[in-house]
């Protein structure tokens, strides 16, 4: 159902290996012959056979309101008759306009000014080339060095990926050591035997402070984090871990980056994480995905007024932020997230994914007892499950590495029909927030009857 019946699937199949080069592909891969996602609705994906699957990954963290919005489309429509596009160097809109203005309300603190993007990695790098503009109006050009961390993810961007800290990625290039830091991983479940969680936190706060003043304050512009690291394996710092590293921050005069791609609304049950969970405000927010719940691309970083107000008054008037995207607040997408913003509201998501999080989070636990998981974590409606190669002692489930877990149990998911997102040696989960009880237990049972399966 739903699949264009002129076209047969193997064909598609077939272009896509021959020609389509997906992202972060290796070239052994290019041609997977990957499952054909037809239509979906809902949660759930159907394949040109009409098979069903739960969304597990939510798209990419991102399909927040769920599949086949009938007024998403029509909102959509009814904008691009109106005005598809107007050049953001020239003209004001509407839908922009007024999307700024939501955002700004939503956004912690004084978070008041929204630079719009055509997505995460074009936000991460619009914030990093604003902390070196604010730097050099402020007088200090030397002031650049971005500090990242390991498992870190910003986004596919030349200066996005330089500040992430994926051991896979190699596209860091030449960045690193001139303008980049990384400090290691803030996953307590990597903590040495014998340390206490507190103790972990202390070390990792350290290790900030110690990375500016290796480099030299007067040579940090900022540092860049994600409330709860994604796609690195849905590692949660440890409680206090995100006020401590602000703190520091704000000691040394150091920018601080809350990267939201996927912690931003609603993936905690808040429109950002920031604040409303771990208690800070940053002084640049970015954010993307569940702004459009991937109806359409769209991205935004949010300045706090301290900033733009910093900037001197002479500075003001002769001096650009050089910045923009022909598709900067496009009209079309923005009035694609304000009618997402509208669903969420009439419908309460935010509460109902504050809601159902308990019972998530329990059956996501409840998976560690088996001997081939070392661990589970997660917040919200993300999660995560760690698969070990030598179950037994805690010592040992920490250090070996089932590098085929996520693959096995992937397969065997897909077969029950159940996406999830393989990462090496974990699965990670973030389905789209309208997910039900019901849902939430369909989805775990046929990952606890995988994970039976490969061990
Ligand atoms: N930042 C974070 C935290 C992300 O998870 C991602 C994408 O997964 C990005 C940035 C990049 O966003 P995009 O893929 O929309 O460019």
């Amino acid at each position: 159902p739903g699949h264009n019946a002129a076209i047969p699937a193997e064909a598609v199949q077939e272009w896509d290996n021959e020609h389509f080069v997906h992202p972060w592909e290796s070239i052994g891969t290019a041609d997977a012959d990957r499952t054909i996602a037809a239509r979906a609705e809902g949660i759930y994906l159907y394949d040109p056979d009409g098979k069903k699957y739960i969304d597990g990954p939510g798209g990419m963290w991102c399909v927040q309101i769920g599949y086949g919005r009938r007024e998403m489309a029509d909102a959509i429509a009814e904008q691009t008759m109106r005005l598809p596009y107007t050049s953001p160097w020239a003209f004001a809109a509407e839908p922009s306009a007024l999307l700024a203005k939501r955002i700004a309300e939503m956004a912690p603190g004084d978070l008041n000014s929204v630079f719009f993007t055509t997505g995460g990695s074009s936000a991460v790098d619009s914030a990093i080339r604003f902390v070196q503009f604010y730097n050099n109006m402020k007088g200090r050009p030397e002031k650049k060095i971005v500090i990242g961390r390991e498992k870190g993810y910003h986004g596919s961007t030349y200066l996005a990926a330089s500040v992430t800290g994926k051991e896979r990625t190699k596209s860091r290039l030449d960045f690193e050591d001139r303008l980049v830091r990384l400090i290691g991983n803030v996953n307590p479940y990597v903590r040495p035997e014998g340390m206490s969680v507190e103790d972990w936190c202390d070390a990792k706060v350290n290790e900030l402070e110690q990375a500016i003043l290796d480099a030299g304050p007067e040579n940090v512009g900022a540092f860049i984090a994600e409330p709860v690291l994604a796609s690195g394996g849905v590692i949660v710092p440890p409680p206090g871990y995100h006020k401590r590293t602000l703190e520091v921050c704000r000691k040394y005069d150091v920018l601080y980056i809350s990267d939201e791609v996927v912690t931003g609304f609603g993936r905690l049950g808040h429109w950002f994480a920031s604040e409303d969970v771990f208690g800070i405000t940053p002084d640049i927010i970015t954010c993307a995905k569940g702004l459009t719940s991937g109806y359409l691309p769209m991205g935004a970083m949010i300045l706090s007024d301290r900033l733009w107000n910093d900037i001197s008054a002479d500075d003001r008037e002769h001096i650009m932020f050089s910045n923009g995207y022909t598709y900067s607040g496009h009209p079309v997408c923005a009035a694609a997230a304000l009618k997402n913003i509208e669903i969420f509201e009439r419908e309460g998501i935010l509460e109902h994914v504050r809601e159902i999080t308990p019972h998530f989070q329990e059956r996501l636990n409840a998976l560690g007892r088996h001997e081939i998981i070392g661990d589970t974590r997660g917040v919200g409606l993300i999660g995560c499950v760690e698969g070990v190669a030598a179950p037994g002692t805690p010592e040992s489930k920490r250090l070996a590495i089932d590098t085929e877990f996520g693959a096995r149990v992937d397969e065997k998911c897909e077969d029950m029909g159940l996406i999830v997102r393989p990462l090496i040696n974990q699965c990670v989960f973030s389905p789209p927030l309208i997910i039900t009880l019901d849902e939430v237990d369909q989805m775990f049972d046929i990952l606890e009857t995988a994970v039976q399966q490969v061990q």
